[in-house]
Parts: C-alpha cells; sequence; structure tokens
C-alpha cells in the first residue's frame, strides 16, 4: 500500500482497510496455496515444535478512550459518533484495564500493551491528565504495572497518537503525529521517541520497543528505524529493540530484523492477524453466539478455521492484533469476552504446540536466526 514490498504489507492502525484485505485474504484457497513458506528452524534439528503466539494490543491510555479523539477530529466535532450512528464513549473506567489483566492472566497470553505517554494531547501520564484523578490515574499504571507487564512488553505509541507535541513549548501543533512524521529525519525523530521513552520510564513502565501511531514514520522509515535505535540507546542504553508498524495477509512469516549496528539489532514485527475485535464496537450483539462467532474469525473450536489456524499450519508464528477500544467495544467489553474465548481455545485446540511469548522474546529469536531469515533485510542506509 505504502510500501514497495511486492507482497501486500499494510500500515498499523488502518484498521477497517486491513480487516477487509487480511478477511479477504484468508477466505482466499488460491492465496493460502501460493505461500508456501520455508521451514522455520523450530521444525528442524530435534527442538521444540512449540510455536510462539503473541498479542499486539495497541492505543493503551489510562481513563480514555483515543479512539474518540480519532474519531472526532476525522467527522470534526466534539460528538463523534460510530458507523452505527452510536455515539463514540469517551471514557474509559479503570476497572476495565483490570478485568484486560485478569484475562490475560487467565488465559496465560503475553505480548505488548502501548500505553500512550501523553493520551490525545491532554497531559503526561506521568504528571496528570484533565478529566482524571490522580488516583484513577495511579491506579491504572498500577495495574498495568503490576498485573500486564510481567506478561506483556509495553512500548509508547509514539507521544499523542494525536496532534504532534512541539517539543520546545510543549503545545500542540496543528499536524496531527501521523502527517508531522511524513517530513521527518533521524535527528527530528529521535527526541520525539526518546521523550515517550522517558515518561515511560518515569511512571516505572520501561519499554522494550516503539509502537508506531497508525502508518507513524512509513513514508521515512530507514530514518524512523535509525531513530528508534538511537533514542532507545539513549534513554534505555538498549541495544536490542523492536518496533510494530506493519501489517500482513501473506501467511510466509513477515517479521524481521530490518538493522544491525555492532552487536545491535532492531526487528520489525508485523501483525499478520487482523484486528477482529474491531468490528465488536459496532453492534449492540452481546450473545454468546456472537461472541464465538467472532473468535471462529481467529480459531475455531477445533483448532482448524481461522487465520490463527491458518498460520499454524504454515508453521509461522502468529502475530495477533487488537486495540485497547476494540476490547472495549464502545462499553459492552465484546472484544474483551472474544478475546478469552480465543484464549480459551488456543489453549484446548494446540497446548503445548503453541506458547504465548512477549514481542521482545518473539524479537530476540528472529535475531538469533530461530525463525525464518530468509527475510531478512539489508541495514538501513546512513
Ligand atoms: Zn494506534
Amino acid at each position: 500500500m505504502r510500501r514497495t514490498h511486492a507482497h501486500l504489507m499494510l500500515p498499523t492502525c488502518l484498521i477497517a482497510l486491513v480487516f477487509l484485505a487480511g478477511a479477504a485474504s484468508a477466505a482466499d484457497p488460491a492465496a493460502s496455496a501460493a505461500a508456501k513458506m520455508p521451514p522455520n528452524a523450530s521444525s528442524q534439528g530435534g527442538q521444540s515444535k512449540s510455536l510462539p503466539l503473541t498479542l499486539i494490543i495497541d492505543d493503551g491510555a489510562p481513563c480514555i478512550n483515543v479512539y474518540w479523539w480519532h474519531v472526532a477530529e476525522r467527522q470534526k466535532t466534539d460528538q463523534p459518533t460510530l458507523k452505527s450512528g452510536e455515539p463514540v464513549v469517551r471514557d474509559v473506567p479503570v476497572t476495565f484495564v483490570a478485568e484486560l489483566a485478569e484475562v490475560l492472566q487467565r488465559r496465560g497470553i503475553k505480548g505488548k500493551l502501548s500505553v500512550l505517554p501523553y493520551p490525545a494531547g491532554l497531559g503526561s501520564i506521568a504528571r496528570g491528565l484533565p478529566g482524571c484523578s490522580r488516583a484513577d490515574l495511579d491506579r491504572w499504571l498500577a495495574i498495568v504495572r503490576r498485573q500486564i507487564a510481567p506478561r506483556m512488553d509495553i512500548t509508547p505509541e509514539i507521544l499523542t497518537h494525536s496532534k504532534t507535541i512541539d517539543l520546545a513549548t510543549h503545545t500542540l501543533l496543528a499536524e496531527n503525529e501521523r502527517e508531522w512524521s511524513t517530513h521527518q529525519t533521524a535527528e527530528t525523530l529521535t527526541p520525539y521517541i526518546a521523550e515517550g521513552l522517558r515518561v515511560l520510564n518515569e511512571v516505572g513502565l520501561p519499554a522494550t520497543g516503539v509502537t508506531s501511531p497508525w502508518d507513524f514514520g512509513s513514508k521515512v522509515e530507514p530514518e524512523y528505524q535509525r531513530a528508534i535505535f538511537s533514542a532507545q540507546q539513549e534513554v534505555n542504553a538498549r541495544r536490542h529493540t523492536w518496533y510494530f508498524l506493519h501489517q500482513s495477509s501473506e501467511l510466509s512469516f513477515q517479521s524481521k530484523v530490518v538493522y544491525r549496528e555492532a552487536g545491535g539489532w532492531l526487528v520489525s514485527v508485523v501483525s499478520q492477524c487482523p484486528d477482529v475485535f474491531w468490528q465488536t464496537m459496532e453492534t449492540k450483539d452481546v450473545s454468546e453466539t456472537y461472541v464465538r462467532s467472532i473468535a471462529d474469525e481467529l480459531l475455531t473450536e477445533d483448532g482448524r478455521g481461522g487465520r490463527a489456524a491458518d498460520l499454524f499450519r504454515a508453521e509461522t508464528p502468529i502475530v495477533m492484533l487488537a486495540h485497547w477500544q476494540s476490547l472495549f467495544s464502545n462499553g459492552r467489553k465484546t472484544g474483551l469476552r472474544v478475546l478469552d474465548e480465543v484464549g480459551r481455545r488456543v489453549e484446548a485446540a494446540w497446548g503445548n504446540r503453541a506458547h504465548w511469548v512477549t514481542c521482545y522474546e518473539l524479537a530476540e529469536q528472529i535475531a538469533a536466526g530461530e525463525r525464518n531469515q530468509s527475510n531478512e533485510a539489508h541495514p538501513a542506509p546512513r
């Protein structure tokens, strides 16, 4: 779409498009048959045959539903509505992050949760947000630290996932981060990313990687890659890191090392499952039948159908995608119930033939050559 790869690569967060593309591909047997992948290391040499799975959760933030701001900006209104006509719910109760933590623990799910350092540009999560009491903010952060961070990597997505912050004045620019990124260089992106990493350190949530809001950085990706590497080195003395920008409907494994420098590495973790939870925002159907039907799109009860099952058969490590708002489902939390059901089915269908890893753990395996390296990119140009 915005890239020149021969295969289909989609920027993150363009969900409606991605969902349709993913669904179309998964339903197309010709596309499946065409995608022959070389066997990965997990099926060779007597190593474990257990396939890694990971779950990316984007757009996490205390107290707010950042999607409200996205739709408000797009619809140019302070009363944004979903396609269904229902008003977008703006605030997310703190209890929701506790419910998310419970599901992740119950199902043994590992992966990544984004935590926005300046959600919607309202303020820094280290200093306080208007509309979010200090008690609620502290409670949200404490739950993430104690109950989620032990099993999920934390990343910024970058500072606001909304308007860009002018770092010199700490005021908001007219451009959102996505537009702003298109005309940046490594020199301007590095301090911007570093600021996000510092805020997360201040609240006790050090980030192993970086998530791109929308398709942030895709127009200047080699510069963006160098900036992520430099910012992690500068703020966290980290030389092994990863980022999430791309989605793919291919069957062969797309995550890869994109940059190496003196023993350090940067891995691009690519989601290969559409955010099936997204559609739960648009319906008031909360029936068990509905929840099971959405779970089927990733993994059917018998373990044979759905996008995750297709990837499992191809021995492609499974990188699933969800969003804070798609699990919240405009207050109904239907998406979270679907996740609970998917987690249950992964265990029931695959047992020890699959295991959850964090995104960083997956990146480590890729960098160590334990996963398919046939598509490893050349280092980014200086
Ligand atoms: Zn996002």
